[in-house]
């Protein structure tokens, strides 16, 4: 038999046809999108498989190793088909390979819905919501420029906002950073730990005392500390009633998370660098995390975060999913439907899309008053205009070059 054939019988003639990665870039992110393609005119899915530093390793992937292995089934197979890609390799995972498999997952769930004629989210049984509540990202070159953009969005409507501030050095993560601070160090344009040790609670104390009580604050240390570090920040930052503090060791010490935790006076949030659904389920299971925020793309799509939610709902963590500029609108839609469908929904991170990509994604998801609504319409309810993508070609090396820069003043790197 041809191998590339369902081991059952059909239950109808539909079939995949292809399977397509396009990559654009709208905001200057590269975002790569898997289309699969049916036997049906007209009938089509579309996932988020974006890996924006190693973009072309997935569309290969996608297109030169896991389409030849769809062509051919029945697009209903979805767990099947996931476990199908996931175990093909024989070496498994891995964030190339696992952002592939994501993003076939998710088309694969929106042909499911475009056949129902239902979105995503009552194919997973309904929702016990009606919208996901978002934070937002507020940064500045200083304390009180970060405070003030922040009491914008507050005035905008967000009741939840994450502060990032400026500060000396190129490694500053998600504000601008000063270049040539350091100027007698032997990389001048190095980011100093104990610089963001003293910076960061006194960031959080002017918001706190500007903003009030009324608003949820957030804050990403993007894996900069060691375990002992990131809970001395933590208890520096009790005082100001976190909502989460995100990511605050790398991967490498993800075994010391369940201590940090434990002596974390404020929620720990974790998950955007696991590209492994049995990784995850680990950080679940030992208590090293209080928020588990995943990035839908890798983990290994809707199929392997409906599994973590599952677990997340009877383990009392709480959900927060990955969700900024490099999560396609498709892998938003994705978020939402999650996020809706579960009682361990804690938050959704918001991105404000430019127009440039509402125009490539028509159905992009915008919040409204802070909350992002799940589509009406079959499947994920977010289409990709070809055309208008096309005309934002993604740029290779933009990202991995940043990541050079993130040095201490002494010229050793650091975790980006
Ligand atoms: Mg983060």
């Amino acid at each position: 038999m041809d191998e590339t054939q369902a081991p059952w019988p059909p239950r109808d003639e539909l079939s995949i046809t292809g399977v397509r990665a396009i990559v654009t870039a709208p905001e200057g992110i590269p975002l790569v999108v898997v289309r699969v393609d049916t036997s049906t005119d007209g009938l089509y899915g579309l996932g988020c498989a974006t890996f924006t530093q190693r973009f072309h390793a997935v569309v290969a992937a996608v297109e030169e190793h896991v389409a030849p292995l769809l062509v051919g089934r029945h697009p209903a197979d979805i767990e099947d088909i996931n476990r199908l890609v996931h175990l093909s390799s024989y070496w498994r995972g891995g964030p190339v390979l696992n952002n592939a498999l994501s993003g076939v997952d998710m088309a694969l769930w929106d042909i499911a819905g475009k056949r129902a004629g239902m979105p995503v989210y009552e194919l997973l049984g309904g929702r016990v919501r009606a919208a996901a509540d978002t934070y937002v990202h507020a940064s500045g070159e200083s304390i009180s420029d970060t405070v003030a953009r922040a009491g914008a969005l507050v005035a905008d409507g967000y009741r939840h906002i994450r502060l990032q501030t400026g500060g000396p050095g190129l490694g500053t993560y998600g504000a601008p950073g000063v270049a040539g601070s350091y100027p007698h160090a032997p990389y001048p344009d190095g980011w100093d730990v104990n610089h963001y040790l003293a910076v960061t609670p006194a960031l959080f104390e002017s918001a706190r005392r500007t903003l009030g009580d009324g608003v949820e604050l957030l804050h990403d240390v993007h894996s900069r500390l060691t375990p002992k570090q990131a809970v001395v920040l933590a208890r520096a930052l009790e005082p100001y009633r976190l909502f989460f503090l995100e990511d605050p060791v790398a991967p490498e010490h993800y075994d010391r998370l369940p201590a940090v935790t434990a002596a974390s006076p404020v929620p720990i949030a974790v998950g955007e660098q696991l590209s492994s659904v049995t990784d995850a389920a680990r950080l679940v299971q030992s208590g090293g995390v209080d928020l588990l925020r995943v990035h839908v793309s890798t983990v290994g799509g809707l199929s392997a975060c409906r599994k973590l939610v599952a677990l997340c709902e009877l383990t009392g963590v709480r959900t927060a999913w990955h969700g900024p500029g490099d999560v396609s609108p498709v892998g938003v839609a994705a978020n939402i439907a999650l996020d809706v469908t579960t009682s361990a929904f804690g938050i959704q991170e918001a991105h404000l899309f430019n127009a440039a990509t509402r125009s490539v994604f028509p159905g992009c998801p915008v919040p409204r008053h802070g909350y992002l609504y799940p589509s009406p319409s079959p499947g994920w309810g977010v289409d990709l205009d070809e055309k208008e993508a096309a005309k934002y070609p993604p740029e290779t090396g933009r990202f991995e070059r940043w990541a050079a820069t993130v040095r201490r003043p002494d010229g050793g790197l650091e975790s980006p």
